[in-house]
């Protein structure tokens, strides 16, 4: 097998400085007690996403429940235990606060997953969520949840919640989820539980969203086959960025997918009938997501 070691020039370009709207959101996150996904994991979009030009559509992702997973996917480097800490009663609370009092317009909750807790952590996540919007209703709330292990009850927990999108990643095609989701995570179940998102809030009373990476090895075909069983179930938003190989023990890098060709699925996506679409080597699945939604579903 081939090892691509070199990263191609469109992955080089350096982090933008950030305006005035990126600085006055990362001075007012210190003192909040927020750790957040984008400054953690060093994403490279934290000034687009924190500092865009509408100061109402500035996103950031926080996560819940902890820093260590209950699965071990192949592509990703959170720690990894079968009984992590238990969960901090007061951080539905704790992050609600820090949330009503930062300027964020939009936030993404995401977690670890918790198969080791009976609910997965869906009332947890539900909790977060109702007391964010008592706190500060015009704040927009995404939740990127996990599945669940397939329990349709706890999705319907988290969709009922009050919140305004909800995600939930299939991540790669079918064909290749055996190898590089944990062997908890099946393609059909990640499909259900998009589908019963919609079947609870009724197909216009949410927005649901998932995310694929490519560059994991996926051929076209398998790609466009994802595409038609999400838009099947009615998932409005599809996001597609470049798998990167967070250290030498996980999944290589089969290709680095051109700009061109991320260009390429977007329109493909978007012909499919999917509300909006972010697609480019960069783009994670919260990338500018305050934009996108206020731009397409606010409009
Ligand atoms: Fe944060 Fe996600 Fe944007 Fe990265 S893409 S800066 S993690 S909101
Ligand atoms: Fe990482 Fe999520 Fe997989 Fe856990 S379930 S290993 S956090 S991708």
């Amino acid at each position: 097998r081939r090892t691509i070691t070199r990263l191609p020039e469109w992955l080089k370009t350096p982090i933008p400085a950030g305006n005035e709207n990126y600085k006055q959101i990362k001075k007012d996150l210190r003192g909040l007690n927020l750790h957040t996904v984008c400054e953690e994991a060093r994403c490279p979009n934290i000034s687009e996403c924190w500092g865009g030009s509408n100061k109402n559509a500035a996103t950031a992702t926080i996560m819940l429940m902890g820093d260590t997973c209950t699965r071990g996917c192949r592509f990703c480097s959170v720690k990894t235990n079968r009984k992590p800490a238990a969960l901090d009663p007061h951080e539905p609370e704790h992050t609600a606060e820090a949330l009503a009092r930062w300027g964020l317009g939009y936030v993404v909750l995401t977690s670890v997953d918790r198969d080791d807790l009976a609910d997965g952590g869906a009332r947890h996540f539900a909790e977060t969520i109702r007391r964010i919007k008592s706190k500060k209703p015009s704040l927009l709330v995404e939740a990127l949840t996990g599945d669940f292990l397939g329990d349709l009850d706890m999705v319907k927990i988290v969709a009922e919640s009050g919140l305004d999108v909800y995600a939930h990643n299939v991540e790669t095609v079918e064909a290749l989820t055996p190898y590089v989701r944990d062997r908890r995570a099946t393609f059909q179940q990640s499909l259900d539980v998009l589908e019963h998102v919609k079947k609870v809030k009724g197909p216009d009373g949410i927005i649901t969203k998932t995310s694929i990476m490519l560059g994991l090895g996926e051929q076209e075909d398998e790609v466009m086959h994802a595409l038609r069983a999400l838009r099947k179930v009615g998932v409005d938003v599809v996001t597609f960025g470049q798998y990167m190989r967070p250290t030498k023990r996980h999944l290589q890098v089969e290709k680095y997918v051109t700009p061109a060709e991320f260009e390429m699925w977007r329109q493909r996506a978007i012909d499919m009938g999917f509300l909006y679409v972010a697609s480019g080597p960069l783009v994670r699945s919260s990338y500018k997501a305050g934009e996108a939604f206020i731009e397409n579903v606010l409009r």
